[in-house]
């Protein structure tokens, strides 16, 4: 009988050899991280339903319509994580790290969970890696987490992509934008629900894909325009603290990011072969969150990147002519032992040159020697070995490189040196 068992709807699962490039981006985007002295938070996968709510805030799609919540068997209401942030926020309260050297800097990464529609770059389960500098409102760190997640893309690869940034400055400049802005809003004929999303955030209209509404919007002020003098002036080292590590980026005064709390800088990396969902990473600066989670006034900044469509871009980017990065299946030699004994000395050669730091497969069952052969093909090894009696006897095998079918005759205490100027072992993965 066939299985009726299927991943549920939605969800995103990845299979070798798509496995392998998810592998490949969760370390590489920490490579920045950890240059920069940013340390791993693990966190749990659930979280108290009030976190988020107080949290990411009740205007958002995320909390109104697409949390994961359900009731323990005690009858408390749980959420399944949709983002990080408010996590990290609540442990760092609840385990007093604030009251340490400042910044708090922490990575975190796993997966999340949105009830949202499915569509290509879209899941309800997805997973990011994330940052989080805690407890200092200096711009240079508003510069330095940008260019963590900028490095981490570059290091991956990836080239297609724009960071835009804009600033939504600090309270006083809300306020005055906020008042001219829900004066226009005033005028609009919207329905219940929008005028409702529009009292509790207003900027979230910019972000309505509706005709008129986005017609309405197009003439709405830009709260870039009403930046007081201080927020004017940080943004401004902002954007010189990039443009002195010369990362590019274009400041888009519309963007919408989709949690509420963000205040100051906020950004967003878009990929450009992506189609609707093109957001491949976002980010900023998050004022009063703390106090909002019980903590003191400490203001912070990070971002989340979204693995699943990193992965997708780099895809992209491949399909149009650049490589996937790297060799990302990675062997330098399979092992074949022929007959008892030649198998056993095999099996202890093996161990051996992986403790060395090579990528080594052997050959399992006592296969013939024809398909022992196809196997190593189809591992994709660069370099082969059959070691069997004659071998044993003379302490020497013949390598040979798949690529070329050249065979070099090497001593079986000289292989690792061989290998060790061949092939670069598990720095290569
Ligand atoms: P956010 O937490 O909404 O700021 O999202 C940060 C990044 O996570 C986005 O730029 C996306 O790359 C990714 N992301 C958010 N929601 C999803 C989703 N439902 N499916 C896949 N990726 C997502």
């Amino acid at each position: 009988m066939s299985s009726k068992f299927a991943a549920p709807k939605g969800v995103s699962e990845y299979l070798p050899p798509r496995s392998v490039i998810f592998d490949y981006i969760c370390r590489g985007l920490r490579i920045p991280a950890l240059a920069a002295g940013y340390e791993l938070i693990e966190l749990p996968i659930f979280e108290d339903t009030e976190l988020f709510t107080r949290g990411v805030g009740t205007s958002t799609d995320v909390v109104s319509k697409e949390m994961y919540t359900f009731e323990d068997r005690a009858g408390r209401s749980l959420t399944l994580r949709p983002e990080g942030t408010a996590s990290v926020i609540r442990a760092v309260i609840e385990h007093g790290l604030d009251r340490g050297a400042l910044p708090v800097k922490l990575f975190y990464q796993g997966p999340f969970f949105r009830a949202e529609r499915p569509q290509a770059g879209r899941y309800r389960q997805f997973y990011q890696f994330g940052i989080e500098a805690i407890g200092s409102d200096d711009p240079y760190l508003d510069a330095e987490v940008i260019s963590i997640a900028y490095h981490g893309y570059r290091k991956l690869g990836l080239k297609d992509f724009e960071l835009q940034i804009t600033s939504l400055g600090d309270s006083e400049s809300r306020f005055t934008h906020r008042r001219d802005l829900d004066s226009l809003i005033s005028r609009l004929d919207l329905d219940e629900e929008t005028s409702q999303r529009a009292q509790k955030n207003p900027l979230r209209l910019f972000d309505d894909k509706r005709e008129e509404i986005r017609i309405a919007m197009s003439s709405a002020p830009l709260l870039l325009d009403y930046l007081s003098k201080e927020s004017r002036e940080n943004f401004d080292q902002v954007k010189a603290a990039l443009d002195s590590l010369q990362i590019p980026y274009r400041v888009n005064p519309k963007m919408v990011r989709g949690l509420d709390y963000y205040t100051g800088t906020t950004f967003e990396f878009v990929h450009k072969g992506l189609g609707a969902q093109s957001a491949i990473g976002g980010g900023g600066r998050y004022d009063g969150l703390m106090e909002v989670l019980g903590g003191s006034k400490l203001s912070g900044i990070g971002f989340g990147l979204g693995i699943d469509r990193i992965l997708l871009a780099l895809e992209a980017e491949a399909k149009s002519g650049q490589s996937l990065p790297g060799e990302l299946r990675y062997v330098d030699l399979y092992v074949i032992g022929l007959g008892d004994k030649a198998r056993s000395k095999c099996f202890t050669l093996v161990d051996s040159l992986r403790k060395e730091g090579f990528v080594v497969e052997q050959n399992f069952g006592n296969r013939a020697i024809k398909g022992a052969m196809k196997a190593a093909d189809k591992s994709g090894a660069r370099f082969t070995i059959v070691l069997g009696d004659r071998e044993l006897q003379s302490e020497s095998v013949g390598l040979k490189e798949m690529s070329t079918g050249a065979v070099t005759s090497v001593r079986l205490d000289a292989l690792a040196k061989v290998l060790a100027e061949k092939s670069s072992g598990l720095k290569k993965i």
